[in-house]
């Protein structure tokens, strides 16, 4: 909406972005500055009220300050009320919720029947909504929030007499639908369905949600509502909205793209960490922090050499953090201490910061030590400086973010927790650690920077990692056209199985709905009769169970394990299935909340570890062996002496061994073997080969081949979430100087999900400019022989060896010379 803030401290910041840029800068001798981009204001553009906007609607937000809408709002609103889908990708605090506000009251106002049902990724945002619209206080709407917290005294009140109802996808999966006789009359009448943060559902998760929107509309479809209910959704800025919300719904969508809200101008500087000292790299592995810990580790990537898969193909670190970085080299200042650093700095300066931190424990040792190092220069000004992260109490909450907002509190050290729903915004300067994954995150934390009229400083600082690199290079990447696109894929069988026999439960499957479900449903429906979940009968297909099929949206990859202490029988949480191998073998140091445990035994059958509390010296590193093979191919494309290549593989590992590693050191202590089965993943892959001829041309010894398709691989796993939005933990790799199914030296990049998620499809439709990226981060990197912030992985099986950065480049050169554009 486009209110203003609520609780803005009076009076200019108290130095310029500009002034205060050039204090940071100069403390260091070189300078970590690579690019700095004023990001001009901008004014806002107004748009008349539509003419079918009821009077009461305008008053009513008129009273929230709302005097005029913003273009993009109505033109949105006005395509929503025409019945057309729509979705809404602008910034950050732009108004989208009035875009679709506007349609649906006016609506609701117009029919006293109709009704709406609003979708949020949280429950948090829900209730959000909910207060905003309930503060506009229409009558009739009575709006309410339907989730796992309704009590059930109110489920049934809802059901008969909201009108806007919000609830989030796993509710409408678990409950609504399933019930959906009991909404049978909501259903009917429904004439909006608005899915807000709709770039959030990607992925697994995302294929999943798409389903359950088909099968919502075929709930309504069932009950009566021919054309069925409009679609409006709100998406952060991406590179083909329209798309991804087409696959989303299944429907025609159209994108309102261009935001004409006002907005505060930014001088936004993106930072590099300098190179350390050459003898200070030299001095061995340093145990520092470097990157965040994953539950999403299991399909670590793997390279196996020329016909001989190696012994040990790792794994990554059963402790997550210190430990993994025990194969990398150091060879650039952290950038938790640089953001530690620019945060004292700032504070020092007496201007209101907020440092985002990827991890919890990240957010803590930035605040900690920007403490320190404000307390050395001036005794108790440390205590202007706090970390906030999602766990603290709501009361804590509320008030760190009020003393910030009121300048009792200058510095605050956060997790992403502040996404979502939480309006703090007016600060003078925003310190990013790290890219946070999509061009989204990082333009609405930087948002959070900025008052009205007055500039503002955003910093966003590079992590160890080869996006980040090219990132901090690449300028154009962070301000100009988005290419992120966010992707999923419906026509995974993996969830359009799970997806058809929940759609069955609810109502007999038809010929007709199969259509609604999409490529592949009439195949997998087959496959369920085969297998004895349905039953196929002239009417249509039937659900055979009594029981409704356990279809959980956001879990994957196996039922998940518990970590249970042995001598109390507490359960300290859950690992996913496909983790635990990593995780939780035997002899395992587990890490939970910062406390260390050691694993007494895993049973897979039961889904059970015991583990005792205990703080051993080393850590343990899982290791297997990975072995693809391909299964299909679904296209490619022959480039002379490169191939490019999308299809099915399957991918074979199995955890053989663990080594202990001292802490301190990285020293292997000793390995030892584990028991475990072999798992298997059949998924999608992207895979490219080069003529061993074209290599000796491009001056690539043979006896580097193994080196340079491994560097080009991690490099290019890194630059995988530029084109898709993706975390580099989805995703693995592996790559071989001659692999039996391509005959030729070949790299493969693969979906960690199984049946894929749609990011190798991603990454084969934007080849070209996926590792053109990849080529460039390398090169770009000022390291000389590969470090973390290139080629090197912190989930590498191999321990990073063998590596060649030089090769790597001539590798993708040839590639990216014979490709098409
Ligand atoms: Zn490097
Ligand atoms: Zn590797």
């Amino acid at each position: 909406m486009a209110n203003p803030p609520d609780a803005v401290p009076a009076g200019p910041p108290v130095v310029s972005p500009g002034e205060l840029l050039r204090r940071l800068r100069q403390r260091h001798p070189a300078d970590p500055v690579t690019h700095v981009e004023r990001v001009p204001p901008r004014v806002g553009a107004p748009a008349p009220w539509p003419s079918w906007a009821p009077e009461e609607l305008r008053a009513a937000y008129a009273r929230r300050g709302v005097v005029t809408p913003w273009q993009h709002q109505v033109e949105a609103a006005g395509l929503a009320y025409d019945r057309q889908h729509v979705v809404v990708a602008t910034g950050t605090a732009s108004g989208k919720s009035l875009a679709y506000q506007l349609p649906a009251l006016a609506t609701l106002l117009a029919d006293p029947r109709a009704t709406v049902l609003y979708l949020a990724p949280t429950k948090a945002l829900a209730a959000d909504q909910l207060r905003a619209v309930a503060a506009l206080e229409i009558e009739g709407v009575r709006p309410a929030c339907y989730d796992g917290d309704t009590p059930r005294a109110e489920r049934e009140w809802i059901r008969r007499h909201s009108r806007f109802v919000l609830t989030n996808p796993d509710m409408l999966h678990h409950g609504i639908l399933p019930g959906h006789a009991q909404w049978s009359g909501f259903l009917r009448r429904l004439a909006y369905v608005v899915v807000d943060e709709c770039h959030v559902y990607r992925g697994v998760f995302g294929s999943h949600v798409a389903h359950v929107l088909r099968r919502l509309r075929r709930q309504c479809a069932r009950y009566g509502r021919a054309a069925g209910p409009t679609f409006v959704l709100a998406s952060a800025t991406s590179g083909d909205p329209a798309a991804a919300a087409g696959r989303l719904t299944g429907l025609p969508v159209t994108a309102v793209t261009e935001d004409t809200s006002p907005r505060a101008g930014v001088t936004f500087a993106l930072w590099e960490p300098p190179l350390l000292p050459a003898a200070s790299s030299a001095a061995g592995p340093t145990p520092t922090p470097r990157r965040e810990p994953s539950s999403r580790m299991a399909q670590a990537d793997r390279r196996v050499t020329s016909g001989q898969p190696e012994p040990f193909p790792g794994a990554p670190s059963s402790s997550g953090e210190p430990a993994a970085g025990s194969d990398l080299t150091q060879v650039r200042r952290s950038a938790l201490r640089e953001t530690a650093d620019l945060l004292a700095d700032t504070v020092a300066a007496g201007v209101r910061t907020l440092a985002f931190v990827r991890s919890r424990r990240g957010a803590e040792v930035v605040a900690t030590s920007a403490r320190r190092s404000l307390d050395e220069a001036v005794p108790g000004l440390g205590d202007r400086v706090a970390a906030y992260r999602a766990g603290y109490l709501r009361e804590e909450r509320r008030e760190l973010e009020r003393a910030l907002l009121h300048g009792d509190l200058l510095g605050l050290a956060s997790t992403n927790a502040l996404e979502l729903g939480v309006d703090l915004i007016g600060l003078d300067a925003v310190v990013i650690c790290g890219y946070p994954g999509t061009r989204a995150s990082l333009w609405q934390q930087a948002g959070r920077a900025g008052r009205s009229g007055q500039e503002a400083l955003a910093v966003l600082v590079a992590r160890d990692d080869p996006l980040d690199t090219y990132l901090v290079h690449h300028p154009e990447a962070v301000f100009g056209a988005p290419v992120e696109a966010t992707v999923l894929d419906p026509a995974n069988t993996y969830v359009l199985g799970p997806q058809l026999a929940c759609a069955a439960a609810e109502a007999p499957l038809t010929a007709a709905d199969l259509e609604l479900f999409g490529d592949g449903a009439k195949e997998t429906v087959a496959a369920l009769v085969e297998a004895g979940a349905l039953r196929q009968r002239p009417t249509g297909w039937y659900w055979r169970h009594r029981e409704r099929p356990a279809v959980d949206l956001r879990g994957e990859g196996g039922a998940p394990v518990c970590v249970v202490e042995a001598a109390t029988g507490r359960l300290l949480g859950t690992v996913d299935g496909g983790s635990a191998h990593f995780l939780l073998h035997s002899g395992a140091v587990y890490l939970h909340q910062g406390v260390s445990y050691v694993v007494d035994s895993l049973d897979l059958d039961d889904g059970c570890a015991l583990v005792h509390p205990e703080e051993p010296d080393w850590s343990t590193h899982a290791r297997d062996v990975t072995s693809l093979s391909v299964v299909s191919v679904r296209s490619y494309v022959d480039a002379g002496p490169v191939g490019l290549f999308l299809g099915e593989v399957d991918v074979t590992s199995q955890v053989v061994s663990y080594q202990r590693r001292r802490i301190a050191t990285g020293e292997v202590i000793d390995t030892r073997p584990l028991d475990l089965p072999a798992r298997e993943l059949r998924t999608v892959a992207v895979w490219f080969t080069l003529s061993p001829e074209s290599l000796i041309a491009a001056g690539v010894d043979p006896a580097e081949v193994p080196g340079a398709l491994h560097a080009a691989e991690h490099a290019a796993i890194g630059l995988l979430p530029l084109v898709a939005t993706c975390d580099r933990w989805d995703i693995g790799g592996l790559s071989t100087a001659v692999h039996p199914d391509t005959e030729a030296p070949t790299v493969f990049v693969y979906d960690g999900h199984p049946g894929g998620a749609g990011f190798a499809e991603r990454a084969y439709g934007m080849a070209a400019s996926w590792l053109r990226a990849t080529r460039d981060a390398i090169a770009e990197c000022g390291c000389e022989a590969g470090c973390p912030s290139c080629v090197q992985s912190p989930k590498c099986g191999n321990g990073n060896n063998p590596l060649s950065k030089p090769d790597a480049i001539r590798v993708l050169d040839v590639v990216l010379t014979n490709l098409p554009e």
